[in-house]
């Protein structure tokens, strides 16, 4: 938020400004319609078939992945297993099998075409990023979101667009694991890993039954909840079940209509969940905030608010991993620590509501189960809900993530590497994993445990030490990094130096000289 922006607030009353931001949203008239309904350039009647001639020459011209040259080992049943098959694993699988890595396998806990957030528990109508991101597609134009929207609805469409909205996206991402052919293993789900050697085995629960696969590399790209899962305000934890939920679990919000709704958080997620319980026909819904204002960007703004240009900047994105333990931990803490940031479509979204209500600098004590419901105190007064919702984002603890269990003790933390300078101490930060640059896990010093490296992480835990959010999509382009490191190390396992030496002493044997033998002169 610019300074200018925190003055015009002050000088408002929290009414007036939410509803001066809203009437600023309601200007950009209804961006989530599909663009399609509003442009007069109408996609031609053939897309489908262009879009897909499009792409088999796109991927005809990119060329036949290259083979499989990775050393196979004996009992080995994978090079690569990917752990979630969102935009980061089919991202990672597509830039690993141009590389000529064979035998990834991608698997999903979930149902086909349930992967990632999109059709479950994001509930924003249009993505938060701008639409100009390229996203995941290797640099390939015609595998990007652009491409492929363009080709479907016009060009006029995509320019008629605000940002993408979230189904769209969610459609884009099918249509992208099918061309790349991800061959995502669905219902497969990540239980445990355990160390073999350098290698792994994975415990998995595949349709219901268990069963063991062994790899050699490993990557967790399984979500903003795979490093250790939601955060929870601790006045929650004591209540029931069914009287709470998470911004992050589905909810059937029909459930909620005629109920009194509170709301923890001010994020894009809890104006996100309070516009949707109302639409649902909750009968009124109250959202608690500490801070003293709520966030949004500056109108007319693509770039969220980060680092200063030499840093973070989306053109060096993958380079971020480079810059110093100090830099780093202080962009990403600097981070952690800010206000997160509304977009202003969703704040209008809820602040247009009749019924929702907003409460700044605001924090409930005494929650309890009472009166049929929940019952808290806000400065005194007695309150009672139905539901609260706890829009309270993520946490990072590698103790708390169950398939880590065996292995996490031996992995190195922020905490274990990095002494900040006074004033900046973070015991939260602190038990993000120190990373590697090709985002694997490292062993603390004094544990022999390099099985470690073979697990790289591309999640949230990840942004310490990139500085910047990992798994989000400005973080796509960071995806060639791990990809790049496993394919090295791939390289440097499978030198043979006993047959690479007997290669180059391999006497040459001159061919048979008959093509040139008319033209040879004597002498
Ligand atoms: C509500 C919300 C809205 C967001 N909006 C935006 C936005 O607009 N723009 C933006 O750039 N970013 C946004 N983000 C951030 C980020 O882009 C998304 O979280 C995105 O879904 C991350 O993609 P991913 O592939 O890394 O993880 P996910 O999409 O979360 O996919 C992880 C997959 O891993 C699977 N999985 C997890 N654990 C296991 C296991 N043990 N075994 C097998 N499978 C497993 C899950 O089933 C899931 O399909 C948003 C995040 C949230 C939470």
């Amino acid at each position: 938020m610019t300074d200018r922006t925190r003055e015009s607030q002050g000088a408002m009353s929290r009414r007036s400004f939410f509803l001066a931001g809203s009437a600023t949203a309601g200007a950009l008239s209804a961006p989530w319609i599909p663009a399609r309904a509003r442009s007069a350039d109408a996609p031609p009647p053939d897309a489908a078939e262009l879009l897909k001639v499009q792409t088999q020459r796109a991927l005809r011209w990119a060329g036949k992945p290259p083979a499989d040259w990775v050393r196979s080992r004996e009992g080995v049943d994978h090079n690569v297993v990917i752990v979630g098959g969102g935009q980061s694993g089919l991202g990672i699988a597509y830039g690993l099998r141009r590389k000529g890595i064979g035998r990834v396998s991608v698997i999903d806990r979930c149902e086909p075409g349930q992967a990632g957030i999109w059709r479950s528990i994001a509930r924003m109508h249009q993505l938060r990023s701008s639409k100009m991101l390229p996203g995941p597609g290797l640099g390939n134009p015609e595998l990007v979101f652009r491409a492929w929207y363009e080709t479907l609805n016009g060009a006029a469409a995509f320019d008629a667009l605000d940002r993408i909205p979230r189904l769209v996206w969610a459609d884009y991402l099918s249509w992208f694991e099918q061309v790349t052919e991800a061959a995502v293993r669905y219902r497969t789900r990540l239980l445990g890993i355990e160390p073999a050697g350098d290698i792994l085995r994975l415990h998995l629960e595949s349709d219901g039954a268990q069963r063991t696969e062994t790899t050699h590399k490993l990557v967790l790209a399984n979500g903003f909840k795979g490093a250790g899962g939601v955060s929870v305000p601790a006045v929650l934890r004591g209540l029931p079940a069914g009287l709470w939920s998470h911004t992050d679990s589905p909810l059937d919000f029909t459930r909620l209509s005629g109920k009194v709704v509170g709301v923890i958080g001010a994020g894009a997620s809890a104006f996100d969940a309070a516009a949707t319980a109302l639409e649902q026909g909750a009968k009124e819904v109250h959202l608690y905030t500490r801070r003293p204002y709520v966030d949004y960007p500056a109108p007319g703004s693509t770039q969220p608010p980060g680092p200063p240009g030499d840093r973070g900047h989306a053109t060096v994105l993958e380079l971020a991993g480079e810059l110093p333990d100090e830099v780093r931990w202080r962009d990403w803490r600097a981070r952690e620590n800010s206000v997160a940031t509304v977009p202003l479509d969703s704040l209008a979204r809820a602040v247009d509501l009749k019924n929702f209500h907003l409460h700044l600098a605001s924090e409930l004590t005494d929650v309890a189960a009472g009166r049929g419901g929940v019952t808290a105190r806000l400065s005194g007064k007695k309150l009672r809900f139905d539901h609260v919702i706890a829009g309270t984002g993520y946490r990072v603890d590698l103790s708390a993530q169950p398939e880590l269990a065996a292995i996490q003790p031996d992995i190195a933390l922020w905490k274990d590497r990095y002494r900040p300078p006074a004033g900046e101490e973070d015991s939260v930060m602190g038990l993000y994993p120190y990373l590697g640059s090709g985002f694997q896990f490292l062993p603390q010093q004094d544990a022999r445990a390099e099985h470690l490296r073979n697990i790289h992480c591309f999640n949230i835990a990840a942004s310490a030490s990139f500085g910047t959010l990992v798994g989000d999509i400005p973080s796509v382009p960071q995806q060639s990094r791990l990809v790049g490191a496993i394919t090295r190390d791939f390289l440097l396992d499978g030198v043979d130096l006993v047959q690479s030496r007997r290669w180059a002493q391999t006497p040459l044997v001159p061919p048979n000289p008959a093509p040139y033998q008319r033209a040879l002169s004597p002498g």
